[in-house]
């Protein structure tokens, strides 16, 4: 009989020898980008808290098929301003401070805008 240590395992053994990523966030598990100090989805702080992934239910799952919309976010506390590329708009909180920001820029509002001006 082999004793198995809990370490010699090969997922364990990976996940010792990978770093962390620590470019997701530790609260919703979005995407941080390099150099944010805050997730701009939930304005938690990088590095707070492990992101636990909630299993999927697979009728919970919704398609859109679209192409990502381009935002342009301001902080209301730093005025740092970034662009933003995705569906729906994630960014509530500023990267840099963790202030909320707000949308100044929505091409998909422009979008229809445009629509209905014609
Ligand atoms: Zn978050
Ligand atoms: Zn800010």
């Amino acid at each position: 009989m082999k004793l198995i240590i809990e370490n010699e395992w090969p997922e364990n053994r990976n996940q010792t020898t990978q770093p962390r990523n620590d470019n997701i966030c530790g609260h919703c598990g979005s995407m941080l980008q390099n150099g944010e100090k805050y997730c701009r989805c939930c304005g938690t702080r990088r590095g707070v808290g492990v992101y636990v992934p909630e299993p999927v239910d697979p009728w919970d799952i919704e398609c859109i098929y679209a192409p990502p919309i381009k935002r342009t976010h301001k902080c209301t506390a730093c005025a740092y301003q970034w662009d933003s590329f995705e569906m729906r708009n994630t960014n509530k909180y500023c990267p840099r401070c963790g202030a909320s920001a707000e949308t100044i820029y929505d091409d998909y509002r422009d979008r229809i805008r445009k629509f209905n001006n014609r």
